[in-house]
Formats: structure tokens, sequence, C-alpha cells
């Protein structure tokens, strides 16, 4: 039998993370997951993702903190000897115009959604490396490409993350290692919840598609790039948002 091939994704615990840990387990691998939350029912997700055909692992770490990240990575190869494709989905946002914006808020987006991003690269690529073969898939936004009011923080944080992926899809690409972006638009999750009726009706308008993209669309696509389908691209930023930036 081939042996299983191990997906990592950050923040798998809800949302978009839980869609694609999801679809990648639906499809053979083997799945970590890492989260932060105290409100984390471990044994039901380890349950959901059995009945899956999946093993494993799902830990308590903070992406941006490299000790813990650390820790992950290390148990991850004790468990599976390796990761094929790592999803660097974990993210939040603390959203508020510029003037009010809080020096804390500005660096907590941008600790986990940027360095959290560089921090789990950096610890799973020597792997990838020895291997000679991986597929990294960044979760970046429409807004990093667009720039969004009342968001400086997360947006920054987002474009950012386009830069890091082309920049270590540059460095990656000779050891058959592949990177790439995914941008959002609006998608029906928790971060999203928060919104108003009002506002949601708003962002809705403006969208081509005329409404919010679901956890399902965004792991579909970013499935397709830890795929052998996807085999001759790297360094790519591909929009999933019905429309809203061509
Ligand atoms: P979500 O529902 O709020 O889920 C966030 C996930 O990240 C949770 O699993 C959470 O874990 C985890 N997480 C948060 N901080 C973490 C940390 N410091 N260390 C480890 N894990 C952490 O968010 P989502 O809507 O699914 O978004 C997922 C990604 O897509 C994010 O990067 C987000 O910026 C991006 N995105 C979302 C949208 C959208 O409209 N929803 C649009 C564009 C891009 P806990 O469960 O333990 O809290």
């Amino acid at each position: 039998m081939e042996e299983k091939q191990v997906v990592f994704v950050t923040g798998g615990s809800r949302g978009i993370g839980k869609a694609i840990a999801l679809k990648y387990a639906e499809n053979g691998y083997n799945v970590v997951i890492n989260y932060v939350s105290d409100k984390t029912d471990v044994e039901e997700l380890e349950k959901e993702f059995k009945g899956k055909g999946a093993e494993t692992l799902i830990l308590k770490a903070d992406v941006s903190n490299s000790e813990q990240v650390e820790e992950v990575v290390k148990k991850a190869i004790e468990k599976f000897g390796k990761i094929d494709v790592l999803v660097n989905n974990a993210g939040i946002t603390r959203d508020m115009l510029l003037m009010r914006m809080k020096e804390e808020d500005f660096d907590k987006v941008i600790e986990i959604n940027l360095k959290g991003t560089f921090l789990v690269t950096k610890a799973v690529t020597p792997y990838m490396m020895k291997k000679r073969n991986g597929r990294i898939i960044n979760l970046s936004s429409v807004v990093g490409v667009t720039g969004n009011a009342g968001q400086c923080n997360y947006s920054a944080s987002k474009a950012g993350i386009i830069g890091f992926t082309k920049s270590i899809a540059k460095e990656l690409a000779s050891r058959n290692i592949r990177a790439n972006a995914v941008a959002p638009g609006f998608i029906d999750t928790d971060m999203t919840s928060v919104l108003s009726d009002d506002v949601k009706d708003n962002i809705n308008a403006q969208i081509p598609m005329k409404r919010m993209g679901t956890a399902q669309e965004i792991a579909n696509v970013v499935y397709f790039l830890g795929s052998e389908e996807s085999s001759y691209i790297t360094g790519q930023v591909i929009n999933i948002d019905g429309g809203m930036v061509m």
C-alpha cells in the first residue's frame, strides 16, 4: 500500500482551516492541526477526522511562539515522519481605524498572521528539503491586495504574506517545493460573523456574484494547489472572491 501523505494546517480547528483539513482527509491524507483556544473540543475533532479515514495529530500551539511551533513540528515528524503539504491558515483580525488603532492590536495581528507564517514555514521547510518535495499554501486576503479602511494591520499582514510567498517560492523552487497564496474575499466563518447584517448586505452588493463565499470553496482551491494537478504553479496569488478583485 502506498504511504499516506501528510498535511499540516495551522488553525485547523474551525472555519476555513477546518474545511481545508477535512478536504485533505477525504483525499487520503493524514492531518496535523493546531489551535489556541481552550474551547476547542479535540476529541470531537479527532472523531470527525477519523470518520474521513485520517489519522490526526491535534495540538494546542500558538503560531506566533517559536518554541510552541517547533514542538508541534517535532511531534508531527515523530508521528508521521514527514510533512508533504503546509497550509499557513491561522489568522486573526483586530479591526480599527488607523487613528484609533492601539499599537498592541497592530503588533498582535502582524505577529500571528505574518510572523506566524514565517515561523511555521521555517520549522517545516527543512523536512520538505530533505525529501526534495513539498507544497506550501499561505492564506492571504483580497484586502492584502486592495487595502481596506479599518484593517490597516490586517491588510499589511496579508500583503506581507504575498511578498513572503513569492520570496520563498523563488528560494525553494529548485528543491521541488512550491509556494502559493490564496486571497479569499468575504467568506462565511466566525471571522466574518461579527459583521452586522447591514455591513454584510453592503459587501454582498459589491461582489459581482452577490454572495459571500464558503469555507469549502477555499478548501477546494487550496487542495488543488497542494496536489500534482498544479505541479507547474508556484509564486502565485489566486483570488477566490466571487469576482471582487479583477
Ligand atoms: P476563524 O474562523 O476565525 O478561525 C481562525 C483559526 O485560526 C482558528 O482555528 C483559530 O484557533 C486559529 N488561530 C487563531 N490564532 C491562532 C494562533 N495564534 N495560533 C494558532 N492558531 C490560531 O478564521 P477563518 O475565517 O477561518 O480564516 C482563516 C484564514 O483565512 C485566516 O488567515 C484569515 O485571515 C483568512 N481569510 C479569511 C477570510 C474570511 O472572510 N473569513 C477572508 C480572507 C482571508 P482557535 O479555534 O483555537 O481559536
